[in-house]
């Protein structure tokens, strides 16, 4: 059997090594863009910051897999012919498959002012992290106040370049936290010295005798020697459109990855799958969800026809002031009753979200100890037997709540 895997990141590599796993005899091409090998994007504001070399990002190289596997690294595949079943790569080469998973994950979006002229840059690939290393100096402004804006932030940070962020809404993490928990990395960022401008956004670049100025929509104007866009991600759809697949928002799979072409699969950033906490087909766009998504993929392709229950989203922000954990769903939503504990003495807060008494979302700030455990409970839709209150305040262990009763 042929397989052909478009897009090397999490969902496309978890799925060639689930197969060399479940089935050895396959033929697998993998077919990447990117001219690296496979390497972890999430560690990408490590590298900007020199925490991690790019050796350390690497997960594997091609000359680990068995002869059955071909990698073509640095070719875009650029059309998918459903009828004859093959793929055509940007340098002309056509690859014939039995079973095809489309993997291109999601791309930053680029806000208009975004000009590699104007050393204005987005970090989503190897390639951007590089081009913006080569212009760190002095000072920064990263906009969007998300996880990547405030990852991104930090690792400039790391290198000793004075960076400000200016973010739409009145405080960073809008999307997960409220006001009064945000204050707690509001405070902790101003601290290592990163500063915040709320409410504001860049209306446009200007660039005049290497003078980079950077206007605000409030009018105000910031120098810098670089700019850094951190506005959110698209799922990548245009491939898959083309080819006459089925798109919504992103790339609509069934319960076993298979798009509405028959043996043609995605996982990943690229498709929208079910999110077990907002109970609805979201695009969730998290590394291990993409994992997950392509060890399922690979199981339907194999034929061990396997369904892919959906999962939550989870992330994890730590720097050397504080650690965030945050999984499912916070705000957004109708019908969320949050319940919270704040410490202000030892900068932590507990923050848990609770739907007709099923926990829907958490957000641990520096008590990361019963946090997977939590995300357990989310994912397994267990509603509570004691009061919420008692779980945020710590009267009650999360392990005992696990435990049969
Ligand atoms: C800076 C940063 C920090 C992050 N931090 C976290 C984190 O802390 N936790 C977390 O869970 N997630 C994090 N993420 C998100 C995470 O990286 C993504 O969810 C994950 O990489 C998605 O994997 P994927 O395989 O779906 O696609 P991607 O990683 O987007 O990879 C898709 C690959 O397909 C290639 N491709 C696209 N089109 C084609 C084509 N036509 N032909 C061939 N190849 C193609 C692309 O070049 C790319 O190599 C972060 C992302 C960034 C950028």
């Amino acid at each position: 059997m042929n397989i052909v895997i478009i897009g090397c990141s999490a969902a496309g590599l978890s799925c060639l090594d689930t197969l060399c796993k479940i089935s050895p005899q396959a033929h697998v091409t993998v077919i990447s863009a990117e001219r690296y090998s496979p390497y972890s994007r999430c560690l990408l504001t490590y590298y900007l910051g020199n925490m991690m070399t790019e050796q350390e990002l690497t997960i594997s190289t091609p000359s680990s897999y068995p002869a059955s596997v071909r990698f073509i690294l640095g070719q875009k595949a650029e059309k998918v012919d459903t009828r004859g079943k093959s793929v055509r790569l940007s340098n002309g080469m056509e690859c014939e498959y039995d079973k095809l998973l489309i993997a291109v994950g999601a791309d930053a979006v680029k806000p208009k002012y975004c000009d590699e002229e104007k050393r204005t840059f987005t970090l989503r690939y190897m390639d951007d992290a590089k081009k913006i290393a080569a212009k760190l100096k002095g000072k920064a402004v990263v906009s969007g106040g998300g996880f990547v804006g405030i990852k991104t932030a930090y690792g400039l940070l790391e290198r000793k370049i004075k960076t400000e962020m200016v973010i739409t809404s009145s405080y960073p993490l809008s999307m997960v936290l409220d006001e009064s928990s945000a204050s707690y990395i509001e405070k902790d960022l101003a601290q290592m010295g990163i500063g915040i401008i709320t409410n504001d956004d860049i209306a446009e670049i200007n660039l005049h005798q290497n003078d980079l100025k950077v206007c605000l929509s409030s009018g105000r104007v910031l120098e810098s020697d670089f700019v850094v866009a951190g506005k959110g991600v698209k799922p990548q759809v245009d491939l898959a459109r083309a080819a006459g697949i089925k798109v919504n928002e992103g790339i609509s799979v069934d319960e076993y990855m298979e798009t509405s072409v028959p043996d043609i699969f995605a996982a990943g950033d690229c498709c929208e799958t079910v999110d077990l906490a907002r109970n609805k087909v979201s695009l969730i766009g998290l590394w291990p969800v993409a994992v997950e998504q392509g060890y399922f993929a690979a199981l339907n392709m194999s034929g061990n026809r396997s369904r892919y229950p959906g999962s939550i989203g989870m992330n994890s922000l730590k720097t050397k002031a504080f650690h965030l954990i945050s999984a499912g769903i916070l705000k957004g939503e109708p019908g969320l009753k949050v319940y919270e504990k704040q410490m202000f003495a030892t900068k932590q807060f507990r923050r848990i979200a609770f739907r007709d008494d099923v926990p829907v979302g958490m957000a641990f700030y520096n008590c990361p100890e019963e946090a997977g455990l939590f995300v357990n409970l989310i994912k397994k839709a267990q509603p509570l037997l004691v009061r919420p209150q008692k779980v945020v305040n710590g009267d009650v262990s999360i392990s005992d709540i696990l435990k049969p009763l």
